[in-house]
């Protein structure tokens, strides 16, 4: 399947019709080598609010469908995008400049999810609790929001859709989905290969899952929609902030997936071959532009120089280059943005006292393309950019002494999304796990602090927004829940045995 390389054969191998050109529309540069993809058509603001609008509407019947029936649209979604889990992970690739292997990743989430979300569409649990009235009932009952309003970043541009999309769904909300403006192309696929599937299964699509493309005022038309009920927001804090704020002064709830700045604590009985792989997927996979890349690494000063050494020997033979060839691990940041962006963080390091190793741009052919070799940068404390997320393959170490100065240091800084610690010793890991440990919304033992699986709920605190998305309950963001009273007696006691006779 190797011919999946360009927009047209990729369309038609999902039997889709690819976007049609559009000379004044938005246009998609593959970061593979800077040319140009495609040019699509921005949504205009009076189609924005019709097609809110037509989800609205939608929306009345959809939730009227039970939801195991809602279930089978979206377990046949998973098995399509499973047929074409190649030609999805491929354009992946093509749109953002992941490699292969983490394209066909991120379809797998999809096809998790759907499958989490399916078994779901039979346990929308509510609860019934006990009443101090006599005859009486009290239940606890879940009910969809409506509309729910998806903002993606580029960096995942299938799997954020997926997680929103499978839960809503079967929590009985339509969709309206802006893609990244970087990456319209895996929105139409997924979103395409959606209404195909509703088609084949007998639904009226209208309305279904819309798709507005276009840049952050389209965004903000969204938000700023009274019909949607909920907006799930994955992008920078900075977007983070202004979602949170329109949707507070609507009273409109947000579930907000935002920024990163990933710690691993290294300890001194650490297994370091394990520490180095973890380190090397964390940091420099993805090209670092993961929301849980490993960005800082905390290092007892009894370990560090061995530690520092071995990866320096990695990072410095890590295979940087074209992310559709076989062998590549490191493929191209997504833009010039991102490439002056790390070039001035490690400008600031330098500034601070910082020894950068690596960092610079690599010659993989293109002049419009932006390759470089992760770097590794060495800090006496954590300070300057170590403490802010720069969406590039930087990795920070910083030596510690004591376990709770390390703790400190992980958890001293605006994000709280991921965060690992590498030991044997049990009761560091059951330190940095429970209350006084670490302050993130992930927090894990000997594994690194990106590649989360479904099953879990997925989220930060601080600066990274406090949302939870994907597994465990996360479901219950995507409803509104109720608690009925029913009296089934005949008389009419009050709660507290409050009298009031008339
Ligand atoms: P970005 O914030 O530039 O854009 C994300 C999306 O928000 C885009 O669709 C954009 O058009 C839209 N947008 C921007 N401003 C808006 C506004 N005021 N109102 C409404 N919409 C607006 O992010 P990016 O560069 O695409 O992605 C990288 C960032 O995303 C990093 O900070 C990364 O950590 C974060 N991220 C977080 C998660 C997570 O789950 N926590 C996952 C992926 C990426």
């Amino acid at each position: 399947m190797s011919h999946l390389n360009d927009v047209q054969s990729i369309f038609q191998a999902l039997g889709l019709n690819a976007p049609a050109d559009s000379p004044a529309g938005l246009e998609v540069h593959t970061p593979i080598d800077g040319s140009l993809l495609a040019r699509v058509d921005s949504t205009p603001a009076t189609q924005v609010n019709t097609a809110i609008e037509r989800a609205h509407q939608r929306s009345l019947s959809w939730r009227n469908v039970p939801a195991p029936k809602r279930g089978d649209l979206v377990r046949a979604f998973g098995e399509a995008v499973r047929r074409h889990k190649e030609p999805l992970g491929r354009l992946i690739t093509l749109e953002t400049g992941k490699i292969v292997q983490e394209g066909l990743g991120e379809v797998q989430e999809v096809v998790d999810i759907c499958e989490f979300a399916v078994g779901l569409s039979r346990q929308l649990y509510g609860l019934t609790i006990a009443s101090e009235r006599p005859d009486h009932k009290l239940l606890e009952t879940w009910h969809p929001l409506g509309v729910v309003g998806i903002i993606s970043a580029f960096n995942f541009p299938m799997a954020v859709f997926a997680w929103n999309a499978a839960l809503a769904l079967v929590c009985g909300n339509t969709l309206v989905w802006k893609p990244s403006e970087k990456a319209p192309l895996c929105a139409l696929a997924l979103n395409g290969l959606l209404l195909q599937t509703a088609r084949e299964q007998g639904l009226d699509t209208e309305g279904l899952a819309e798709l507005l493309m276009g840049e952050r005022s389209v965004g903000e038309a969204l938000v700023a929609h009274p019909a949607v009920k909920l907006v799930s927001a994955t992008g920078s804090t900075t977007m983070g902030r202004a979602v949170n704020i329109a949707c507070a002064a609507q009273f409109k709830r947000s579930l907000l997936e935002l920024g990163g700045n990933n710690a691993a604590i290294v300890c001194p009985s650490a297994d370091l071959a394990l520490v180095v792989r973890a380190a090397a997927f964390s940091a420099a996979g993805t090209a670092g532009q993961r929301c849980t890349s490993l960005r800082r690494l905390i290092v007892h000063r009894s370990i560090y120089a061995p530690l520092l050494a071995s990866l320096r020997s990695v990072f410095e033979r890590l295979p940087v280059g074209n992310p559709m060839e076989d062998g590549t691990l490191v493929g191209p940041l997504i833009d010039a943005r991102a490439f002056e962006a790390m070039q001035l963080a490690l400008t600031q390091a330098r500034e601070v006292g910082a020894l950068v190793h690596f960092g610079a741009r690599e010659s993989v052919g293109e002049a419009d393309a932006f390759y470089v070799r992760p770097a590794i940068v060495e800090l006496s404390s954590q300070s300057g950019p170590m403490v802010h997320e720069t969406f590039a393959p930087i990795l920070y170490v910083v030596p510690y002494d004591s376990f709770d100065e390390a703790i400190a240091l992980n958890n001293a800084v605006a994000h709280g999304l991921s965060s690992a610690v590498f030991t044997q010793d049990l009761r560091e890991a059951e330190v940095f796990t429970s209350a006084r440990g670490s302050d993130c919304g992930i927090a894990n033992v000997n594994i690194g602090t990106s590649g989360a699986e479904i099953g879990g709920a997925f989220g930060g605190e601080k600066e990274t927004g406090g949302g939870r998305e994907s597994g465990s309950d996360s479901w219950k963001a995507y409803m509104r829940r109720a608690t009925n009273t029913i009296n089934y007696g005949s008389t009419l006691p009050l709660a507290q045995g409050i009298k009031f006779e008339v």
